[in-house]
């Protein structure tokens, strides 16, 4: 039996309904599909069965495992496998056609990978198992708590839910914090890295108003006459404007 390395966020997904389920949730396209970490393999099995895949390992020795593990899917061209960090390579579009990513991420990268997805113009749709945390942020609508920069970039992009939550005895070695699965189906595929750095800006201080947040970047009376012309209350808190409100903030500003 293979050992867990904690440093690559290996935590096996080992419960057979939930590796059901996401194939289940998979979109019904052509595209082909990228998995990053297919660790195991668990995931992987299903996936080729359906699709032809594209993997990206960082653990040599898993990689070595999946190589005998997948020798005749690897053979006739049903898998792809790219051993190193997928971040090293991901440059503009990770592959060089139509993708859908369908994964277990790994939780210590796992925001940095769907920001880079949503990016990606060669990703269509993204069905992956995050930190539940992470999902929440994600997912979330206008007033809720977890509302956010993520919530803003991934609705501006793509229809976000919820599929399933997960608790840790479905991995082994069980993580700490419950997992769930989110669904991205993108509607649009545009980059805009100016917005994202706006939105970081806007939740700097996510308890304090927006006005103040903003302020600290950009001349307070020009803020004041665009919040004016907008209607926007300068007592209003990040969370509380809608994604639409914050296209219009950006194109003012
Ligand atoms: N897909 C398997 C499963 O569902 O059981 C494993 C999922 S495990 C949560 C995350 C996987 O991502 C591990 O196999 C880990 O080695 C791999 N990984 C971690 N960081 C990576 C990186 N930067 N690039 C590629 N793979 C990575």
């Amino acid at each position: 039996m293979v050992k867990a390395k904690k440093k690559f966020g290996q935590n096996f997904l080992q419960d057979q309904t939930v590796l059901e389920k996401i194939i289940e949730s998979m979109p019904k396209n052509e595209n082909k599909i990228v998995e990053i970490g297919p660790g195991l393999g668990d995931l992987t099995k299903f996936l080729v069965k359906v699709k032809s895949v594209e993997a990206f390992e960082v653990d040599t020795d898993l990689c070595e495992l999946l190589q005998e593990k997948f020798e005749e899917h690897l053979k006739t061209g049903t898998l792809t496998l790219h051993c190193g960090d997928v971040l090293e390579k991901w440059e503009g579009s990770l592959v060089d056609e139509r993708y859908d990513l369908v994964a277990n991420l790994p939780y210590y990268v796992a925001t940095n990978i769907v920001l880079k997805a949503l990016a990606d113009e060669m990703c269509e749709n993204i069905l992956v198992m995050v930190q539940l945390e992470v999902a929440k942020k994600f997912c979330a609508t206008p007033g809720e708590r977890e509302f956010g920069a993520l919530s803003v970039i991934a609705s501006s992009v793509a229809r976000c839910e919820i599929t399933q939550i997960v608790p840790p005895s479905a991995f082994d070695p069980a993580p700490k914090v419950d997992s769930a699965v989110m669904s991205l189906r993108k509607f649009e595929n545009r980059s805009d890295e100016g917005f994202e750095r706006f939105l970081r800006v806007c939740f700097k201080q996510p308890r304090k108003t927006l006005m103040k947040n903003l302020s600290s970047e950009f001349d307070k009376q020009k803020v004041s006459e665009i919040f004016d012309a907008l209607s926007f209350s300068h007592t209003i808190r990040p969370h509380q404007l809608s994604t639409d409100d914050y296209h219009q903030l950006y194109k003012n500003l």
